[in-house]
């Protein structure tokens, strides 16, 4: 069994137009073979369309930070699942824990916006993760179980294919903390487990769980040697040219 290698980047509210744009141009331009690794930008909703230019045909794919839940209509600000589809885009981040805290996104308005994104075609990657407070108590493996279970909750079994799991726990996020390699792949196996228990052990064997908080050039080696780790969502380092490159060559090494 071969999970793929996912390189997922997460650019927050950061970047000009111009700035994604060049980003973009570079790693098309100068990213050498790439034959297990997909890569997958998740820049801001605005840059979106000229992203989406600029990786026609490239094997990249695109997705949104965020989307709402309901499917469309009133909702001054947001952003449907249909609209990402009709922008361009394949996959979609959901509970993101700067989701969570800063905007009070709850067990159910990540299911709610899970079961949206799949019914409109998107992949969705979910977000979970512990804080250091919760960490520090022990209580990892129930905090993210809990996680997991609630934002499964009526999830098709047929739907566990569009679906990949990023844990990133809070203290390593942008703080250049990052969990031991063992660490990371020790919750990467509870979540593994906790997704068997819901479905079955052959689909959780399937499903590729990424670690994130704090990957760079320097960690992703040692992170990635790890069985339970299938890839990486990266904030900081995936915003500049030089460490996006350097990450996607060492990933595969
Ligand atoms: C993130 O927020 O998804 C993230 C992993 O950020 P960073 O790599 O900057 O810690």
């Amino acid at each position: 069994m071969s999970r793929k290698v996912v390189l997922a980047a997460n650019w927050k509210m950061n970047l000009t137009m111009k700035q994604s744009c060049e980003l973009v141009d570079n790693i098309c331009n100068k990213m050498k073979d790439r034959e297990n690794c997909e890569i997958i930008l998740f820049p801001s909703f605005l840059h979106i369309p000229a992203i989406m230019e600029k990786i026609r045909n490239k094997n990249i794919g695109l997705g949104g930070q965020n989307l709402y839940f309901e499917e469309k209509g009133a909702y001054t600000g947001e952003v449907a699942a249909f609209q990402l589809v009709d922008a361009g885009c394949s996959h979609v981040l959901i509970g993101h824990s700067e989701r969570r805290h800063y905007f009070q996104e709850n067990y159910e308005t990540v299911n709610k916006k899970v079961l949206r994104a799949l019914a409109a075609g998107l992949k969705v990657m979910l977000c979970v993760g512990e804080s250091l407070e919760e960490r520090e108590n022990n209580v990892t493996e129930m905090v993210v179980v809990d996680q997991i279970v609630s934002a499964m909750q009526n999830i098709s079994i047929k739907n566990l294919p569009d679906i990949s799991i990023a844990y990133e726990p809070i203290w390593a996020i942008g703080t250049g903390r990052n969990a031991t390699p063992a660490d990371a792949a020790h919750v990467h196996k509870i979540i593994r487990k906790a997704v068997g228990r819901i479905f079955n052990t052959e689909v959780a064997s399937e499903i590729s769980i990424l670690y994130g908080g704090s990957v760079k050039p320097e960690n992703i080696k040692e992170l990635m040697a790890e069985e339970d780790i299938d890839g990486v969502l990266v904030g900081g380092a995936s915003l500049k040219p030089e460490s996006f490159l350097e990450l996607i060559k060492r990933i595969q090494s």
